[in-house]
């Protein structure tokens, strides 16, 4: 299911769908209860399409005014463009997710990290490197000049958000590939939004951990079985996207831990995983650089840290060995 915009996923649910899946590609959700009320599910971290997306929703919205929103994570890409809701909606995310927006750098940073990145790239090194990277991240994309609004509400674990007639059940299921990373289920219409507990045919990221947190969440969404899954990034999933993500963790924890014990890099265990012929399952997904994001949070939990969000040096040194990996030309095209 290759399509994109916005595409019908069930009774009364629509997703806006970038399902190239790269970076800040993010997929958004609407759920509207006819006549009465409608709720958005994570807004984009580019302006530009954060406005086009509300507009193209504008029409199924008409007669159902967009009274509440939710954004699954703290990554910007799913929230920065909350100034694009009408400012009577109340915004609902989990308590860890809330911390995390504070904590993250600003959109104004990420900015000014990435037009450096310009620049700062074409020096040799791990920094010219990182810095590279960063402005690949962003892309074309054009991030918010202020740091957009805030979720008004937060949970712990669970919440039921009543949409006009209908409810959503969130459920927080991180520490994942954030802390506080939370899911959407629209059980009456068989739709789940994933946040970035999903990947489709789009390589996933552990930012945080711990990994077992993230099987296991993908356990209790398998055992939902919904019709559709709405992932973060890449087109609409089932229950065997689940599965195959679950593999591509399992085969990268095994891969990557034999290697730690070895005292072999995180650069060096990417650039062997990604050779390896076990690689070929994942190979045609999007992004494959990010192997060495997961791995650099795999490595630092096995030398001993705890799960947390990844420190700036830890990002920056990923960043550095994802980038050089790519000059290498290592990853299948
Ligand atoms: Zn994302």
């Amino acid at each position: 299911m290759e399509q994109s915009g916005l595409i019908r996923m069930g009774d009364g649910v629509w997703a806006f769908m970038r399902p190239t899946g790269g970076w800040g590609e993010t997929n958004t959700g609407l759920v509207v209860s006819p006549g009465a009320a409608s709720l958005v599910v994570d807004t984009v971290w580019d302006v530009a399409w954060a406005k086009r997306i509300a507009d193209v929703q504008r029409p199924l919205v008409a007669d159902a005014p967009v009274t509440e929103a939710v954004n699954t994570h703290s990554d910007g890409d799913h929230w920065w463009g909350n100034d694009t809701l009408p400012a009577t909606a109340r915004i609902t995310t989990s308590a860890a997710s809330l911390d995390g927006m504070h904590e993250d750098l600003p959109p104004a940073a990420l900015t000014a990290m990435a037009t450096a990145g310009e620049l700062i790239g074409r020096l040799p090194g791990p920094v010219g490197a990182a810095a590279s990277f960063m402005t690949r991240v962003r892309a074309d994309a054009r991030f918010p000049r202020r740091t957009p609004r805030f979720p008004d509400r937060t949970f712990d674990t669970s919440h039921r958000l009543t949409v006009g007639h209908r409810t959503v059940e969130l459920e927080r299921l991180g520490p994942c590939h954030t802390a506080g990373d939370l899911v959407a289920h629209v059980a009456d219409a068989g739709v789940t939004f994933t946040g970035d507990l999903l990947f489709v045919e789009s390589t996933p990221i552990l930012w945080n951990g711990p990994l077992d947190n993230w099987l296991a969440a993908l356990d209790r969404l398998i055992g939902w079985d919904a019709a559709v899954y709405v992932p973060g990034h890449g087109p609409a999933g089932s229950v065997d996207d689940l599965r195959a993500l679950r593999d591509y963790w399992l085969w990268l924890r095994d891969a990557g831990r034999d290697r730690h014990a070895r005292g072999t890099s995180v650069r060096q265990t990417a650039r062997e995983l990604v050779r390896s012929r076990d690689f070929e399952p994942w190979s045609r997904w999007r992004a494959p650089e990010r192997i060495v994001l997961s791995l650099s949070t795999l490595f630092d939990q096995w030398n001993g840290n705890p799960p947390g969000p990844p420190t700036i040096v830890r990002r920056a040194r990923a960043f550095a060995d994802a980038e050089t990996l790519l000059r290498e030309g290592i990853f299948p095209q």
